[in-house]
């Protein structure tokens, strides 16, 4: 199979987390997660953990400088014989503009960028509700998918626990740094005639089936 390289771009809670790792299923690609990416550096108390905390938990964007480095060093050192699909990067137009540096050279450019179109609302209730387990990382929600014992992970039985930047104000937050700074990276990846939009409110099945449709050519 060909080498996939993929930039999702959607809002907190459109669904790039979980249509990520399907890709990474069906096509053997790497996810790039920088949300994943930080949350486990704040854990492990790294100089990057210590310096993107506050911003994460105020629900703002990490600052440019950081962030580049970050996908330089895991795009330059990582090994993607399959190729990668971008989960949360770019944010904003530096980090597009950087990203495009790198990856010529790399010899590696993006192949497609898929944007999740989902409103605002859906979005608040899909996050507000979401509960992540402490141990495994499985995520459960209180309405879309309960777990059988109220904050026990059905994965794991480990403890669920609200993500600090999912309460509804700073959801809020992370929304305008989406429709601010994040949304101008689509008509800049448009004129490159790499954008297709695609509506992200419907099941996570008929969201990933229409994603295949157009990595495999069929859309
Ligand atoms: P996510 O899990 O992708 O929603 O990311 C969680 C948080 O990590 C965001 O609210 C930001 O604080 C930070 N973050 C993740 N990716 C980026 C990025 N590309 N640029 C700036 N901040 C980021």
């Amino acid at each position: 199979m060909s080498t996939k390289r993929i930039i999702f771009v959607g809002a907190p809670g459109s669904g790039k987390g979980t249509q990520s790792k399907r890709l990474m299923d069906a096509y053997g690609i790497r996810q790039v997660s920088t949300g994943d990416i930080l949350r486990q550096a704040v854990k492990d108390g790294t100089s990057l953990g210590k310096q993107a905390k506050q911003f994460m938990d105020d629900g703002k964007l990490v600052p440019d400088s950081l962030i580049i480095d970050l996908i330089r060093d895991t795009l330059t050192t990582g090994a993607f014989p399959a190729g990668w699909v971008l989960d949360g990067f770019p944010r904003t137009m530096a980090q597009a503009e950087a990203l495009d540096g790198l990856l010529t050279d790399l010899a590696s450019p993006v192949q497609a960028v898929l944007v999740l179109d989902v409103p605002d609302d859906p979005i608040v209730e899909r996050i507000t509700g979401r509960r992540s387990c402490v141990a495994c990382g499985n995520v459960h929600h209180v309405r879309f998918d309960p777990p059988k014992v109220d904050g026990v992970c059905d994965r794991c039985g480990g403890l669920l626990e609200q993500r600090a930047d999912d309460t509804e104000a700073k959801v809020r937050t992370r929304l305008s740094a989406y429709h601010q700074q994040t949304s101008e990276v689509i008509p800049y990846y448009a004129g490159k005639g790499l954008v297709t939009r695609l509506d992200g409110t419907g099941q996570p099945d008929q969201v990933f089936a229409s994603i295949r449709a157009v990595l495999d050519g069929a859309a």
